[in-house]
């Protein structure tokens, strides 16, 4: 079978590779489909000295396929189910995981493309626990969204942050893969959605995709903008995956006791924060990174009912390091994918 695989930092290479043999019990063979781009993808290629990893080493950690053969024992998926793959090798029995809360598992043995194989290449074996049936109507490129993009902004908004029906929420660079998602979610339950983007195309395209208002950060400072548009008031919910750059604008747009949710640093990672802020405006501060099973399935009845991710590119497989350049240029508006 095919397989793209770093071999170092910035070394990809399309490769032949033995298929992976018979799943074995409880398992399953999954023929992927199409393979979502994320930054984890993009620090992966990279390469970071601080993550322990295998090489040479299957990239990919978002995707989606159909189920080719299974194993002894598998009642949750059939043969010629399609079905998303969950990106984390957790543990299926420490007390995270027997809740439900799977990115919080004790014993997690890796994200696969980063830490552990992953998924861009033809057949991979993963336990049936770990692949969530999608519905008919949703397309492999959508399903292959719901993983990571569209898994960790369920998982922010309305596990973390809680947003309600009705309620206000900033989401930082409206053109990303999580950014359109967010703020198609936040639309669909009646948010008012203000939404920053680094250009004024990006921002019509986002006022389509429903954000009432679109502030281009390279014109205005976004936190002067949101809060003359609240009146002062600022907003209930902030979606931050900026970092450095937003963090100290993000906490200024926030009402008293807002709630601020990030799950990203693209801009860096350290920055100063003023604690008596913090506490006298009664702020809450949640870090989010990937999602739960449950939130998968969520995510993919989204897509059922309709509210499918924006998909910028599809690139063939052997395209994986355009479309990891183009995921950096920030041209992007959408989902990057990559097609088998
Ligand atoms: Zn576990």
């Amino acid at each position: 079978m095919r397989a793209l695989r770093l071999h170092g930092d910035r070394d990809l290479r399309l490769e032949e590779m033995e298929n992976p043999p018979h799943p074995g019990p409880g398992e399953v063979q999954i023929r992927v489909h199409a393979v979502g781009l994320n930054h984890i993808d993009v620090w992966g290629f990279r390469g970071m000295a601080f993550a322990k990893r295998k090489m040479p080493l299957v990239v990919g950690a978002e995707a989606a396929g159909a189920v080719v053969a299974i194993g002894e024992d598998v009642t949750h998926v059939d043969v010629g189910d399609k079905v998303a793959l969950y990106g984390a090798r957790t543990c299926g029995i420490c007390r995270a995981c027997v809740e439900g809360r799977d990115n919080l598992c004790e014993n997690v043995g890796g994200i696969m493309g980063f830490h552990v194989d992953g998924f861009a290449c033809d057949f991979v074996n993963m336990p049936q626990r770990l692949v969530v049936k999608v519905p008919d109507e949703v397309s492999f490129e959508d399903a292959a969204c719901a993983p990571i993009a569209f898994g960790t902004v369920q998982h922010m908004l309305f596990d973390n942050a809680r947003l309600e029906p009705g309620e206000s929420v900033l989401v930082h660079a409206g053109g990303s893969g999580i950014g359109t998602a967010a703020i198609k979610m936040a639309k669909a339950i009646g948010c008012t959605v203000y939404t920053t983007v680094g250009d004024d195309e990006k921002g019509e395209k986002a006022k389509a995709l429903g954000a009432d208002h679109a502030i281009n950060y390279r014109n205005e400072r976004f936190e002067g903008e949101v809060r003359r548009l609240t009146k002062r008031k600022g907003v209930d919910v902030v979606f931050e995956h900026v970092g450095a750059d937003t963090w100290n604008g993000s906490l200024l747009c926030l009402k008293r006791g807002g709630r601020l949710v990030t799950c990203g640093s693209t801009s860096g990672v350290s920055t100063t924060m003023n604690l008596m802020q913090l506490f006298q405006q009664q702020y809450r501060i949640f870090g989010s990174f990937g999602c739960s099973m449950r939130n998968i399935r969520e995510s993919l009845d989204k897509m059922a009912s309709g509210l499918t991710p924006v998909i910028d590119t599809v690139f063939p497989l052997e395209h994986f390091a355009q479309g990891l350049e183009r995921l950096e240029s920030r041209k992007v508006f959408g989902k990057i994918l990559v097609r088998f």
